[in-house]
């Protein structure tokens, strides 16, 4: 698949007179060309690579490679556009950049090792005079140790310290050695007046930084500090701009997305936030993802119902199907209480399509609480699952519980677990053989005629169709095959 998501459709979100502080360099035709087709787009790029000599010769070049969730995805979007505005050009390759940043992800140990493989590569080229930075979990989680084990990093910085990025930034630049943000005492959002987007149609937006759930296995509410809501105000007006230029779909990210609570005068409840943000003109699709089961309410589904331009999926993790697990867990909620959640989506009255999170091998999980686990698939019926081996992580409760479950029995478990939710996806993607779907285009096969989108729901389709400069826009596909992992289409009239 050629994607133009992630291969040429880099847009910056505002001028790029701005992103110079003023310079008078403008990339009129790098913002609107938004939905045209790939084609236009790498004529933008052409001149804007032109712009970016003249901006990397004023500072120099940043590489900038992402480990994990969205959230860390639209984070990197947003220190690229700190990066942009400093006068920093963004290059591919790190062979050609003067300053290196990993945003790091530490939520399963493999996750956390990948960074530290990524910087033994350094290690040997440490007179080559670049600078080197981890940011995000594994920054945070790490902190100063890092300079330990990778003594040519200069810079350490966690989320929540990035609203000080760009002082961090000065004091690298000026030959400090050792520059850490890791402090997450904080009440400020990360909210840059620059963001430079990956992908051209689908805007990612946070609306709530940090965790105050405890789950008792995860490093996020210490790695990303106490939850922080984003003023209503400030949301709608970047939704507002973001529909001015072009995008058509808004995904609202949280860790806890549905805990949202306003700060603002206005205290919008979430699904009110949802309402007016699906109202602004120009946009077509809004979605939102991660939702926590406890927070989960009935006005939500509510919203879904009455305004079509909220996507129909919720992705509701459930972790475990045995309440013995779940409270092991800190999860806050029992298998029941989980259920009438399920109940309370599936009484909506547009279908639904609910998709979850899933650990096996907790510590002291029993044959009967992955039993439990099982028979939760059958009554729930995922759209799709991302599960996981538990891995034990620092600072986390977990760490300190008996009863590990050993690797190869964690991974037959995985398997038993895998084999379940793909029966399931089989028999519920067979009946969608026949159903039209609605579909944001956004990737072009190199084969002849093939493309695919997803739909409301987040469903992917691959399709075929006669008609070209498809990608940015909607169409209609009738569904024509079926495989357990996936569906296929063709455009309907
Ligand atoms: N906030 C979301 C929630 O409450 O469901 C989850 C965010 S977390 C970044 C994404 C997923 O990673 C979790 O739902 C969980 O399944 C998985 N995860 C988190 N910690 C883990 C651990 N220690 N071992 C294995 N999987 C883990
Ligand atoms: Fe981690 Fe639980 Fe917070 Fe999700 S709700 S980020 S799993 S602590």
């Amino acid at each position: 698949m050629l994607n133009c998501e992630t291969g040429m459709g880099k847009t910056f979100d505002i001028g790029l007179e701005r992103l110079t502080g003023g310079s008078g360099f403008s990339i009129g035709s790098a913002i609107t060309t938004k939905n045209e087709d790939c084609a236009a787009q790498v004529g933008a790029r052409a001149e804007a690579s032109e712009l970016d000599a003249i901006r990397g010769a004023l500072r120099g070049t940043f590489f900038l490679e992402t480990f994990g969730c969205q959230m860390n995805d639209h984070d990197s979007e947003k220190v690229a556009g700190v990066l942009l505005s400093r006068g920093y050009t963004q290059v591919e390759s790190p062979d050609s950049a003067s300053l290196i940043l990993y945003n790091t992800c530490s939520i399963r140990e493999k996750a956390a090792q990948k960074v530290f493989s990524r910087l033994g590569e350094f290690g040997l080229k440490q007179d080559e005079g670049r600078i080197i930075g981890v940011l995000g979990c594994v920054a945070q989680q790490e902190g100063e140790e890092i300079f330990r084990r990778a003594p040519w990093v200069s810079l350490v910085c966690g989320s929540a310290s990035y609203s000080k990025l760009p002082e961090l930034l000065a004091r690298v630049e000026a030959g400090n050695q050792r520059v850490t943000g890791l402090d997450t005492d904080t009440d400020e959002t990360f909210e840059t007046p620059v963001t430079r987007r990956d992908n051209p149609w689908r805007a990612y937006l946070t609306i709530i930084e940090g965790c105050d759930k405890a789950c008792s296995y995860c490093v996020v509410p210490y790695t990303r500090g106490p939850e922080r809501s984003r003023g209503s105000d400030s949301i709608l007006g970047e939704v507002r701009q973001l529909a001015e230029l072009g995008y058509s779909e808004v995904q609202l990210l949280g860790q806890t997305v549905n805990s949202y609570a306003d700060p603002t005068a206005r205290k919008m409840r979430f699904s009110e936030l949802l309402l007016a943000v699906a109202e602004t003109p120009g946009l077509r699709r809004v979605r939102f993802t991660t939702s926590h089961p406890r927070d989960f309410t009935q006005d939500i589904v509510d919203a879904i119902d009455t305004q079509p331009k909220l996507c129909n999926h919720v992705h509701l993790p459930v972790q475990s199907g045995s309440t013995r697990v779940l409270r092991a867990m800190q999860r806050t909620y029992s298998r029941e209480e989980y259920l009438e959640k399920i109940a309370m989506i599936r009484g909506a009255k547009r279908p639904i399509s609910i998709t979850t999170d899933i650990i096996v091998g907790f510590p002291g999980e029993t044959d009967e609480d992955l039993a439990e686990t099982l028979s939760l698939l059958d009554v729930v019926r995922y759209d799709a699952m991302f599960s996981f081996k538990y891995s034990p992580r620092p600072h986390t409760p977990s760490l300190k519980m008996s009863d590990a479950i050993p690797e190869e029995e964690k991974s037959r478990r995985l398997g038993i677990l895998q084999e379940k939710q793909r029966e399931i996806q089989a028999v519920r993607y067979a009946t969608m053989v026949g159903e039209r779907f609605e579909l944001l285009v956004s990737g072009k096969s190199r084969r002849e005629n093939q493309w695919s989108g997803h739909t409301s729901c987040h469903r992917v389709i691959n399709f075929s169709s006669q008609e070209q400069a498809l990608l940015g826009k909607y169409v209609q596909v009738v569904v024509t095959g079926a495989t357990p992992n996936g569906l296929s289409g063709e455009q309907a009239p």
